[in-house]
């Protein structure tokens, strides 16, 4: 299974968060293998289904944001976000940093449960997985 040292990062939009929690409870051995970090409610559920997590601030007073700056400094290995397309959200500027920055460090990203499924196998698959190489 994955390294330990290697962190996963969980959010969840209000409207999602259901949808989160039962994904990770269906893989909780996978997410027991990692540092898991998620934002503040987002992880107060992730908690309480049993789960060890640092919790950031809550997504719209930063938590999007400190998710990013750990991103950007090489502190985490991938991130399932699970968006609400459907909401408003007053911290559009922060989600947007943050997708940029996985944008920006290659760092695998979901916004959706089929894309987090598929995240899971590959980690799952390839613990050592090492980014291919850009060309720019
Ligand atoms: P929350 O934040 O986990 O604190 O609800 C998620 C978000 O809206 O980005």
């Amino acid at each position: 299974m994955a390294k330990k040292h290697n962190t996963i990062a969980l959010i969840a939009h209000d409207g999602k968060k259901a949808d989160l929690i039962a994904f990770v409870k269906d893989h909780r051995a996978f997410f027991s293998s990692f540092h898991l970090v998620a934002t503040g409610t987002t992880g107060q559920h992730i908690a309480k289904a049993g789960l060890k997590v640092k919790r950031m601030l809550s997504g719209p007073v930063g938590g999007d944001a400190q998710i990013g700056a750990l991103v950007a400094t090489g502190r985490c290995q991938a991130v399932i976000f699970l968006r609400d397309p459907l909401g408003m959200h007053p911290h559009d500027p922060d989600i947007s940093m943050l997708l940029r920055l996985c944008e920006v460090h290659d760092v695998p990203l979901a916004t959706n449960l089929s894309t987090a499924q598929l995240v899971l196998e590959g980690l799952a698959a390839r613990p050592d997985f090492s980014r291919p190489k850009a060309r720019r």
